[in-house]
């Protein structure tokens, strides 16, 4: 029998619906995915070098647990440069992934029983993390008409003497919404009135479109600082994710804390990863701005042709590669006789009879939702809406 644990666990569903996309695909069937959750672009050349050249002279063993030091140093120079946050190595620990990373934090953190309070809509693998690690998720609902942002009156009132940590997600996959200085400092007197930590997922902080900033929680004073840990990693900002390169920045405790769980649960970072990020971290920068302004066109054309078509609805997304549309006004509707219950039945039927896929609401705590990610190709984008809205043509 399996444990408990084990049985509550509910599958990633962007990676199910990826799965029927890829078999589709494997049948000869030409299927054009929204539903991708990382960049379509290869990773630089330079930093694959990097990676050769460990290869090459050996550097295949074992490394310190939490990542070797001149990685750690590049983390710290990218802080300083880029967000004016002064961390010192002891305060970095490398993973494997950042969801790996996040894994690491509720480890260190959460005893049986603990909240962790996460705004939805959220990222699919949160809740499961808490809950892997023994904590309770404790979900807030947040508005359409605060672009899918908690407010600090709403912290307010889900905290509980178990409450021990907040997870910020700015910019936001799925939503693509980005937190204000402003709201950030409300946030932030909650956090610290009540000692909570804050949990602040930043991997999408260099894919920022249009006048958005992206502001750290940690950069608004020593006090939030001390309670805040940043989960970053190489796999967006470079388009890394087989990479598998995660760092957080805290306080020297919990780094300390994560460390030693990661040196029995994981032993290191992959060596050879370890020196591509080196590479990413500290080389040229201008292959970031690059991938960065391809997905700003791609997001601008999206967000034209959606906000064009009937019953859907959506918020320019400020940073990330997803668009989050609202579906809500196709339920009532039926496809070829078919009632439109809900997102997943519609992401189904798109799938199946117009070969599009995207990503159903649910598994992100917004099931009236659907997850069209725009890293693919802008031909794949044209293609793709226009057989959506054949389809949409088709409802009555
Ligand atoms: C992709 C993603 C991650 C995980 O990144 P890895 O470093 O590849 O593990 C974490 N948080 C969010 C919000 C993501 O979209």
């Amino acid at each position: 029998m399996l444990s408990r644990k084990a049985m509550q666990i509910t599958p990633s569903p962007t990676l199910s619906i990826d799965a029927k996309a890829k078999q589709l695909k494997s049948e000869g069937k030409d299927v054009i995915g929204f539903g991708a959750g990382e960049p379509d672009f290869d990773t630089p050349a330079h930093i694959k070098k990097a990676a050769i050249d460990a290869i090459n002279r050996g550097f295949t063993k074992y490394t310190p647990a939490s990542g070797i030091p001149e990685l750690k140093e590049a983390v710290c120079a990218r802080l300083s440069i880029d967000n004016h946050l002064n961390y010192q190595p002891q305060q970095i620990v490398v993973s494997n992934g950042a969801k790996h990373s996040l894994n690491n934090v509720f480890s260190a953190l959460l005893n049986r029983g603990d909240e962790v309070i996460i705004p939805a809509p959220y990222w699919v693998s949160y809740p499961e993390l808490v809950k892997l690690n023994e904590g309770v998720p404790v979900i807030i609902e947040t508005k359409k008409e605060h672009n899918y942002k908690v407010r600090a009156e709403q912290l307010e009132k889900a905290l509980t003497p178990r409450t021990k940590a907040l997870i910020l997600n700015s910019p936001s996959n799925p939503t693509g919404q980005i937190y204000t200085r402003e709201e950030l400092e409300e946030i932030a007197s909650v956090a610290i009135k009540n000692n909570l930590f804050v949990i602040s997922d930043e991997v999408y902080e260099k894919l920022i479109y249009g006048q958005s900033k992206h502001i750290p929680i940690a950069s608004l004073g020593e006090e939030i600082k001390k309670l805040t840990i940043i989960i970053n990693g190489v796999s967006k900002t470079y388009a890394m994710t087989g990479w598998r390169i995660g760092f957080t920045a805290s306080e020297p405790g919990i780094a300390k804390a994560m460390a030693d769980i990661q040196s029995h649960n994981a032993s290191n970072p992959n060596s050879i990863a370890q020196k591509a990020a080196y590479a990413a971290l500290t080389g040229p920068q201008d292959c970031v701005e690059e991938m960065r302004r391809t997905f700003e066109e791609r997001r601008n054309y999206m967000v034209a042709s959606i906000s064009a078509m009937p019953y859907l609805t959506c918020i320019e997304p400020q940073g990330a590669f997803y668009l989050f549309v609202n579906m809500k006004e196709t339920f009532p509707r039926r496809f070829r006789g078919i009632p439109v219950k809900n997102s997943d039945q519609l992401a189904e039927l798109l799938l199946e009879h117009y070969r599009v896929a995207l990503v159903p609401g649910r598994g992100f705590g917004a099931p009236e939702y659907a997850r069209f990610s725009y890293a693919t190709s802008m031909d794949n984008i044209r293609a793709g809406l226009e057989r959506l809205e054949s389809f949409l043509k088709e409802l009555h």
